[in-house]
């Protein structure tokens, strides 16, 4: 029987004035963005960090390390796209995947679905979206930065197929 394999990713990046602010794959327009070595995209780090963790393969800066110039300005859809191929190759299987904001802008709830269906795509398995503040407490309740938490479920080998006779 195939085990599944569960991953868990963080980040956090300060808001930058007048930075263009990706999040979950999505450009918001009317908000501030984060700044960073990349787009600054806090849901896709962290989704990238639970898939890699879940399949044991590092973390964020084993991949993207800031010291690897040829990621400055990596699109969230880029690396997520990265991440899956290296998966792929490492023999895995995504079952599914959630991610949570934490942040006071931009709103998400209007366009989760619309961001459920791109980092879907992006991952080829089903990534669950959800939002939320802290009440005005902390740096995300102080608007000074954002965060996001996620989580992965992998199984070893890219053959598994629900339903299988076997
Ligand atoms: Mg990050």
């Amino acid at each position: 029987m195939m085990i599944p394999r569960v991953g868990l990713g963080t980040d956090v990046h300060p808001i930058e004035a007048g930075r263009p602010c990706w999040l979950l794959g999505l450009l918001f327009d009317g908000a501030d963005g984060c700044s960073g070595h990349s787009d600054g995209d806090v849901a896709v780090h962290a989704l990238c960090d639970a898939l890699l963790s879940a399949a044991g393969l590092g973390d964020l800066g084993t991949v993207f390390g800031v010291d690897q110039p040829q990621w400055r300005g990596v699109t969230g859809a880029q690396m997520l796209a990265h991440v899956r191929g290296l998966l792929a190759e490492a023999d895995y299987t995504v079952g599914n995947a959630t991610v949570q904001v934490i942040a006071n802008r931009p709103k998400v709830g209007p366009r989760r679905q619309e961001a459920q269906r791109v980092l879907s795509e992006l991952l080829g398995a089903p990534v669950s979206v959800s939002a939320t503040t802290t009440d005005g407490l902390g740096l995300t309740g102080r608007g000074e930065g954002m965060a996001a938490i996620a989580t992965a479920l992998v199984v070893a080998g890219s053959a598994s197929v629900p339903n299988n006779p076997e």
